[in-house]
Order: structure tokens, then sequence, then C-alpha cells
């Protein structure tokens, strides 16, 4: 019997005729150099920050290169497919700013010519490619059953051999045309297994993008095809659907570079042209004790991508970073280029590190704190309005109602050659100007940080007689700094501090003391941005009900 009447048994209802496909998918007509690439998660409802770091450069460089950014779902799994894990992509995604050319944009919808770009719709198009490989003598039914497979393996770890499918162990292999035919007409479970030409003992080159030249054996093993359930495993559909959708540069983790020798040789003998791959490190962190660990979903809260939208680390600041580990040669380009977009850069795969990239956390919030610090006020405003919209509605509401205010605030040290860098992300802003709104300054029981002057009597002397005697909202910095130093001359403080260093003994104490029980008396804190521009942007009447609080006995 024929491997043509073997392959109608398998799938009468499927054209062995690919010719179809390659039509309906024809090469894309892109200028030279353009980059196809594509994201390509299974619906697990979230992006590891790992994952996040592959979509941002298979993203990057066609937007680079006037090619095509596509996401394909790979839901040929169905352990990792969870009930609306698509979307939960998409919106990480989205989140980050990672748009796509082509490819899933909700659990129903797509877009793009290359399509389905979901796996579990493409069932006919791997059927197409197994009928074909079928007639070819290049795939077979196999009827082993777990127990056969576990016996097997067994018996090569026994024998100390090779473990796996292949040469003489592949027990289906040799059955002829009739006994198939017989088995799958007596109703017995099968799957459909390549039967590789390979040799382990030949060898084959992978040139990677990243990591150069690896040498391998050869595949020899008769891996699945097409599993019971009828769905593709990783490796057909890989080799069908990046060639169907035209990709031409595959960027994946380090895991899959052993199942390379398998992907070759398919793309091989179905006479498909090779993308190039890249096989990206682990993302890793330094943990507790000093050691280097793969970042884990379950262990560490920073390998959500939810994470840093949450906390409101802006997506510039978060690109700039995956820039950072993702080419080792950025930070210094973005150094010597410091008003270039990051889309100017030059990605070059062989500066992505090959050992795996280290993440950190620190490294991030201070490139975010750098980043905020060169906005405009009116954009950190904007920033915070959308954020606290979503995750303090408190703060939201108080900031919404004064908009010219909390800018002037945003504003404080902004616009000077180096601007200060107190914010680390839109959730940590409110942290640094809470004392600025009485609605959260006046809580009943703020606690206040005085310093050296502790004495209450004292502390409401010197507000009272600052406030009755000195202090004028008109005042430019310096005379309202020379009347902070009249004050201190008038209650035995030393204005000057040299004078006050050298005789100690002489005063009371000196102007840095004074200053501080005024800046506690607004704030409750003894640290805080430029005290004069504070006391602008409060005015004199709150700071006059800000001093009043200690005239209480
Ligand atoms: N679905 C595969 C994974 O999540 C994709 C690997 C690839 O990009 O080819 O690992």
């Amino acid at each position: 019997m024929t491997n043509k009447e073997l392959a109608d048994l398998i799938f009468p209802n499927v054209s062995s005729d690919t010719i179809i496909y390659e039509q309906r998918y024809p090469e894309r007509n892109l200028p030279e150099g353009a980059v196809v690439s594509r994201f390509a998660p299974s619906p697990t409802g979230f992006v590891h920050m790992g994952s996040l770091l592959t979509a941002f450069i298979e993203n990057f460089v066609p937007k680079t290169t006037d090619g095509i950014f596509y996401l394909r779902i790979e839901d040929t799994d169905g352990k990792r497919t969870v009930e609306n894990g698509i979307n939960g992509i998409i919106k990480d995604l989205k989140d980050f700013d990672i748009t796509i050319d082509e490819g899933v944009i909700s659990e129903t919808e797509e877009i793009g010519n290359y399509g389905p770009y979901i796996q579990s719709k493409r069932k006919e198009i791997y059927e197409s490619y197994a009928k074909k490989l079928i007639e070819e003598g290049l795939a077979y039914p196999c009827f082993c059953k777990e127990e056969e497979l576990t016996s097997m393996r067994e018996k090569q770890e026994h024998k100390k051999t090779r473990i796996g499918y292949y040469g003489n162990w592949a027990k289906c292999r040799d059955l002829t045309n009739e006994e198939r035919i017989e088995k799958i007409k007596n109703g017995e479970k099968y799957i459909i297994r390549l039967k590789s030409p390979g040799k382990f003992e030949n060898k084959i080159i992978l040139n990677d993008l990243v990591r150069g030249k690896i040498e391998m054996p050869e595949n020899d093993i008769d891996v699945v095809l097409i599993k019971g359930d009828g769905l593709p495993i990783y490796h057909f559909a890989h080799v069908i659907d990046d060639h169907l959708m035209r990709t031409t540069h595959v960027l994946r983790g380090e895991e899959w570079i052993s199942s390379y020798p398998i992907h070759s040789q398919l793309f091989s003998i179905l006479r498909f042209k090779e993308p190039k791959y890249g096989h990206l490190g682990v993302v890793m962190k330094i943990d507790e004790n000093g050691s280097r660990r793969k970042l884990s979903k379950r262990k560490d809260p920073e390998a959500a991508v939810s994470f840093y939208h949450e906390k409101g680390i802006p997506i510039d600041a978060v690109k700039l970073y995956l820039m950072t580990i993702a080419n080792t040669n950025f930070e210094a380009w973005l150094d010597s280029n410091p008003e270039k977009s990051i889309y100017d850069f030059e990605f070059d795969f062989k500066k992505i590190s090959e050992s795996g990239t280290l993440f950190d956390v620190e490294k991030l919030l201070n490139i975010s704190k750098n980043y905020i610090s060169k906005l405009t006020a009116e954009e950190v405003y904007e920033n915070l309005v959308n954020y606290t919209e979503e995750y303090d509605k408190e703060f939201y509401n108080i900031i919404i109602n004064n908009k010219d205010y909390t800018t002037n605030i945003l504003n404080i040290e902004r616009v000077q050659k180096k601007p200060r860098k107190d914010y680390s992300s839109y959730s940590d802003i409110k942290n640094h100007i809470w004392y600025m709104f009485d609605e959260l300054f006046y809580d009943g029981n703020q606690t206040y940080d005085f310093q050296k002057i502790c004495d209450k009597k004292e502390i409401k002397d010197i507000l009272n007689d600052y406030i009755n005697n000195f202090y004028e909202e008109k005042d430019d910095k310096e005379v309202w700094f020379e009347k902070i130093k009249s004050l201190c001359d008038k209650l035995g403080y030393a204005s000057n501090m040299k004078e006050y260093k050298e005789n100690p003994e002489n005063f009371k104490g000196n102007v840095a003391d004074i200053s501080t029980v005024i800046r506690v008396a607004l704030t409750t804190k003894s640290m805080t941005p430029d005290l004069y521009e504070i006391m602008k942007i409060l005015g004199k009447d709150r700071i006059t009900d800000r001093f009043n609080v200690f005239n209480v006995d």
C-alpha cells in the first residue's frame, strides 16, 4: 500500500497540496534589510520580564528597519493556556507601548494578511504539511503507548545510551503501510512522527545572531509532529508558521538552542528557507545572599510586567533600561547622544549579552529618576494624573482640583542645569509632596521631625517672631534669606556659620537650626527641596496656619 493511501486515511479531508499556502502567504514585499520578527507567547495571561525584553527587541528591530512585528499566540499546549490569557498579554504589551503591525489584537480579533495568528486556528495548515510529509515517506503514525515509551526510556537509561525515539528504538518507524492502516482501522490511537533522515554522527552549524557559530549533532530523533489531540507540537508549528508568516528573525530563549537541529532539519525537508536565529540568555537577579539566579515569576514581583505599570515607572524609562540591558553599548551611545531618540540607536545582535542579563531594579529606578527629572512640570503633572486616576483616587481628586498649584510644586528645582532627581516613579511622588496639600498635611497626628531645637516654647517664639516681624511674600530669595539671618541675630543664633564654628559657645545655635525649625513646622520634615520655593507656593496664609499649630500651650 502506498504512502498516499496511508496519508489519505489519516487526513481524509485535507489536501497535501501545500502550494495554496505558499500562494496565500507570499514573500513580503519589503525594503532590503527589513526585519520581520514576532513575539510568540503561550496565552498564559501575563508577560514575564524576560519575555518583555525579547518582545522589546523583536519590536525594536523591525521598527528601525521598516520591517514587520507581529504577535502570534502559541496555544497548542493546553496546559499553558489560561482563560483570558491573550488579553492579559495584549495589555502588558500595550502598557509598554509595544505595538504590533500584525497579529492578535484581542481574544477574538486579529489584523494582517498572514493569519490566523493563533495556532489552534491553523490546524488544517499543519495537517496539510503533515500529510505531505507522510506521502513523501518523511512522517509516519506512531502507535506506541505511554508505558512502552517509558519502558524504552528505562532501557536506554540502563544501557547508558542516548535517550529518545530514534534508529532501532523507533519501533513504529519500520512498520509497513499495511500494518499501519490495519492498526488505524482497528481504532488504535496514534500520533504523527517525523521520520528523521539525520545521522547523529553528522555535525551541523547554527549561526546564532547573538552567539556566533555553534556546532551540534544532526537530529536523528523521530520527534512528534502532531499530538494525539490533533494539534502540532512546538517544533512543527514553529517551522510552518515562521515560514508562512515570512519571519526573517527568530529571537527566543536559550532553552531552544538544543532544539535547533530539529528545526533546521524540518526547514530543510519542507524546502523552506531558514530564518536567522538569535538565542537570548535568561534574565537573572542577584538575590539576598549575593548569588545570581533566574528572575522568578513566583518569587520576584519585579518579574511581572504589570509591576512597572502599577508602580508608575514611565514606559520610556523602562525602555531605556531594557535597551541598556539588551545592548551592551547602548549606555555609552546614550551618554554621547543624550538628545537622540532611542530609535536612532543601531541595534546590534552581537552586543546582546550571551551569558544572560542581570536585572537590577535599583538601576532601573535610577534611570527612571533621571528620566522624570528631564520632563517639564506640566508633563510630570499629566503623567501623575493618569497614574493616580488608576491607582490612587484620593490623590487624584486632590491634584485634579489643584492643577497649577501641583504643577508649581512639581516645578521646584526642575528648571535648572542639574534638576532635582526626587521621583523614581509616579507612585513615589506623593511621598515627596504630600505635605504641600492641607488635606494630607493636617491628618490630626502629624509627627514633626524637629532636630536641635525642640523646646516647644522656643519653637513657638521663633515662628511667631518670624511671621510677624520678618516674612514677606514679595521678598526675593536673597532678601528672604537675609531676613532669616536677621531673625537669628535678634534671637541670639549665629547668622554667619564661620563665626559660629569659631565660637559656638557664644550662640544658642545657628542659621541652619532656625531654618530647620521653619522647615519642619511647615512640612514636618527636616529634609525637603528648596524652602524658599516651598514657602512661596504655600503662601503667607497657609504658612501662618501651619505655624499656628504651635500657638497652643
Ligand atoms: N511559545 C514559545 C515560548 O513561549 C515561543 C518560542 C519562540 O519564540 O519561538 O517559549
